[in-house]
């Protein structure tokens, strides 16, 4: 099997596993307990928020786990319309958001929030000079993502951070695939809240954070019980955030030291991953007639590949390559299964036709050179042989 759908979901890492399974076993104290066992629990949730804040700029107290991306997406959104409806209604965001942030934003439209849905280029980045008319006296959150699921494209975070801060806007940043992948520092792109979620970097399923500055003074989005300063009820999910941790430390700490800052072996790691990546928009490129590379070709996530290949369905070539035992993807995972064209694909300008013909592929760091050779020469076969059909 060839696994190239790691935008979708990764593989736990056995040492992410190994880590967690103590806190399924012997300590399976609850951290709000007393007694020692709770203590335990408390301690490795303690240590989890002070080496994720290490990897981010930030202070432990503002590290909020949460059952992953669409949860942390959802709390951002709906509890800063909730916090500011004083001050306005208006958000602003992307047209190619995540859907976790844009049926939100429907449903906050629908409790009257107005939001602008800004466009995007041909590469997929937002412009900041229709961001800044965009903002209006009642703009009460900007949110854009980090970096995109389907097509890789990095935005300009920090220029769309500082405008934010200059206007004295809350600042939110889906930031599923970009943490883990990317260093990021929140200070510096005065970023106010920023989503996550382990599974996208070897962490598990089901768990992730929310990072809110102590700047934004947001509610609570679970009520219930005093956990995470009573902010997000419920008992902490231990053994997920242990594992949210090790995968954390996996990737931007050195194995002996407490500070985490980027690691210099995952960098490594990422700049192998972009050779990877290049070599295989090459090949494709070099390969497959009128290949249409979708997303910027540089302020690309290291791991991310998607085309359009004009005259084939995307979903055929998607289980023809499953029969060669290779897994990719047409878009987004949540997408797959529904008939509407990616909407990232046609806010970048892509004809409904274009849109449907497009395959993801996303790398991970097992991914060998062999295995891009092989994808490319049953993609070439596929799409000639879909092609040659309609003929
Ligand atoms: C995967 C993903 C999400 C959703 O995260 P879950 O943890 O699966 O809920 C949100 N935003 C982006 C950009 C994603 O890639």
């Amino acid at each position: 099997m060839i696994y190239l759908d790691h935008a979708a979901t990764t593989k736990t890492a056995p040492e992410v596993v190994e880590a967690m399974l103590p806190y399924f076993t012997e300590c399976y104290g609850n951290a709000g307990s007393i007694y020692k066992l709770g203590n335990e629990s408390r301690m490795a949730v303690i240590r989890a928020k002070e080496t994720i804040a290490g990897t981010l700029g930030a202070e432990a107290n503002e590290i909020y786990f949460t059952s992953g991306g669409t949860e942390s997406d959802n709390w951002a959104l709906k509890a800063v319309y909730e916090a500011c409806r004083d001050k306005g209604r208006h958000i602003i965001t992307s047209k190619i958001e995540h859907h976790a942030v844009l049926h939100t934003c429907e449903y906050l439209e629908k409790q009257g929030a107005e939001v602008t849905y800004l466009d995007v280029d041909g590469d997929g980045l937002v412009d900041v000079e229709q961001l800044k008319r965009a903002i209006r006296p009642d703009t009460i959150l900007i949110s854009i993502m980090y970096a995109n699921n389907e097509i890789g494209t990095i935005q300009p975070i920090k220029e769309i951070g500082e405008i934010a801060a200059a206007h004295g806007i809350l600042f939110h940043t889906d930031a599923v695939q970009a943490y883990g992948q990317l260093p990021i520092d929140v200070a510096a792109c005065h970023i106010d809240l920023l989503s996550t979620s382990g599974h996208k970097f070897n962490g598990p399923k089901g768990v992730g954070f929310l990072y809110i500055s102590k700047k934004a003074k947001i509610r609570s989005f679970m009520h219930g019980g005093q956990q995470e300063r009573g902010r997000r009820a419920g008992t902490e999910n231990v053994p997920g955030i242990v594992g949210l941790e090790a995968a954390v430390r996996r990737v931007y700490c050195s194995v002996e030291e407490a500070e985490c800052v980027c690691n210099l072996e995952e960098e490594k790691n990422a700049e192998r991953e972009r050779i990877l990546r290049d070599y295989l928009i090459s090949q494709i490129e070099e390969k497959i007639p009128e290949a249409m590379l979708n997303g910027h070709r540089t302020k690309r996530l290291p791991g991310n590949v998607n085309f359009s290949f004009p005259g084939v369905e995307g979903e055929s070539v998607l289980i023809m390559l499953d029969m060669q035992g290779i897994c990719a993807s047409s878009g987004s995972a949540c997408t797959s299964g529904s008939i509407d064209p990616s909407h990232v694909l046609l806010a970048i300008g892509r004809s409904p036709e274009e849109a449907r013909s497009a395959i993801r592929l996303t790398l991970g760091a097992e991914n060998t050179k062999e295995e891009m050779d092989i994808v490319v020469g049953e993609l070439a076969r596929i799409v000639g042989k879909i092609r040659e059909s309609r003929l």
